[in-house]
Order: structure tokens, then C-alpha cells, then sequence
């Protein structure tokens, strides 16, 4: 049987992770502290930070360092690239097959590779609408 604690814990968890997927911004963890705690008014920063970083290490959620400063959460954690936006710092996702670059270079390198990142930056469609061209 769950004590009281572990119930709360595992409902709390379970929003978080419902909330971080329905949303294709790629948060940071104040932006999901914004986000659940309309659905959980007393839960605390700490509380999601924990939640997601164990939510990260089961593999559920993806955790992305893409802008160096600020640590992101994705909900999707199918292999795809990300685009940032250099000016407003979105983070999108970005359909573009990832080319097959790595085969040979392993066995030049003796490396056994194991994955590969590509991560995109540019200037995302809100910030181009506001540039004069
Ligand atoms: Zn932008
Ligand atoms: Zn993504």
C-alpha cells in the first residue's frame, strides 16, 4: 500500500509529465513551474525540479542543453533536431532527416558512436515579422 506521500507524489509526477507533453515549447523549469501549478497552486520549484529530473532519467522526458544557460524539457522523446531562434530564444522542433554521417568516421576514430546531435539556430517566423527585410 502507498502512504499518503507516495499517492501525492506519484499524482504530482503525473501532471507534470501530462503538462510537459502537451506543450511543444521545450520549457525551462520556471516555465513549467508556471504551468502546473494552475493545475497544483501549492506545488514548489524544487518539487518540479526534482520530478523532472527523475522523469528525465527514466527516460519519459528528454532534457535539452541547447542554449547553454538554461536547462530545457521536451515530452517528445523520439530522435528529432531542434531550431532556437537567436533573437526571442524559442526552441522548435525541426523536420530535417538527419544524414548518415557518422558510419565510416567510426571506424576511422576507433570510437564506437553512439549517437549524434544536431541542433539548429536561426531566426524564428514572430521575430522575422517584426524585422524590416
Ligand atoms: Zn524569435
Ligand atoms: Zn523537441
Amino acid at each position: 500500500l502507498l502512504t499518503k506521500t507516495q499517492t501525492r507524489t506519484t499524482k504530482q509526477r503525473k501532471i507534470i509529465l501530462d503538462e510537459l507533453c502537451k506543450v511543444k515549447t521545450h520549457p525551462t523549469v520556471d516555465e513549467v513551474y508556471d504551468i502546473v501549478r494552475k493545475r497544483l497552486p501549492r506545488i514548489s520549484l524544487g518539487t518540479i525540479y526534482r520530478n523532472l529530473e527523475m522523469l528525465a532519467e527514466q527516460g519519459k522526458i528528454k532534457k535539452l542543453e541547447i542554449d547553454n544557460q538554461r536547462m530545457r524539457f521536451d515530452g517528445n522523446t523520439d530522435a528529432h533536431s531542434h531550431i532556437r531562434c537567436i533573437i526571442c530564444s524559442s526552441v522548435d522542433d525541426i523536420e530535417i532527416e538527419p544524414k548518415v554521417i557518422w558510419e565510416e568516421d567510426s571506424l576511422e576514430s576507433g570510437y564506437q558512436i553512439l549517437g549524434n546531435k544536431v541542433e539548429f539556430f536561426g531566426k524564428c517566423p514572430k521575430c522575422r515579422m517584426r524585422e524590416p527585410e
